[in-house]
């Protein structure tokens, strides 16, 4: 696939597991039609942490990704296993800006571990690319979709996440190639 955008930069947000990051270095390329780069410079998050609800605050940590992103056509993408929230959301898995240059997403609800179950490596991996992928999709220009056969379903739950595809469908994956001008949040 071919697309106007040419690099996708990731960038760990915190104590982030290396391999992951690693790993969708190697998956996002052929997805996106992009190549990917690992960011020399890392995110705190500690500044998005709030106290009572002990989560972090997932507009903060993509503003802050924004004012890293600077010019250029490329786009950023977020990682951390650090749970976050918005204040109208028990959590999100992520947060995008619509057709903008920043997604975030976050592992913490994806291991197996957090639903009391044995850790489980292949589902935690597959969950995260679906969701750097869905994330990334909005950054690129995608709306939710309706579609389990598409990794821009809107997933509420991590049994959700299980449910749909890890890829574009016929739909969504031909809007890839533009981009609209509109800059939305989208929280998912
Ligand atoms: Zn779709
Ligand atoms: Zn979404």
């Amino acid at each position: 696939m071919q697309s106007p955008v040419t690099e996708i930069k990731l960038v760990a947000i915190g104590d982030v597991d290396r391999e992951l990051i690693e790993y969708l270095s190697l998956t996002l390329p052929g997805t996106f039609g992009a190549r990917c780069v690992l960011s020399a410079t890392e995110l705190n998050p500690r500044a998005a942490y709030n106290e009572t609800r002990r989560q972090y605050h997932s507009t903060q940590l993509l503003q802050q990704l924004h004012d890293m992103a600077g010019s250029g056509c490329g786009k950023l993408l977020g990682v951390t296993d650090v749970d976050l929230f918005i204040p109208i959301f028990t959590f999100v898995f992520g947060e995008a800006q619509v057709g903008g240059s920043c997604a975030l997403m976050s592992a913490h609800r994806l291991h197996q571990t957090f639903y009391g179950l044995p850790d489980d490596r292949a589902l935690l991996f597959e969950r995260v690319e679906k969701e750097a992928t869905h994330e990334l999709g909005h950054a690129f220009g995608l709306a939710h979709c309706p579609d389990f056969n598409c990794v821009m379903r809107f997933s509420n739950s991590v049994e959700e996440v299980d449910l749909k595809a890890s890829d574009f469908c016929r739909l969504c994956e031909p809007k890839l190639r533009q981009m609209p001008d509109a800059t939305l949040a989208a929280r998912c």
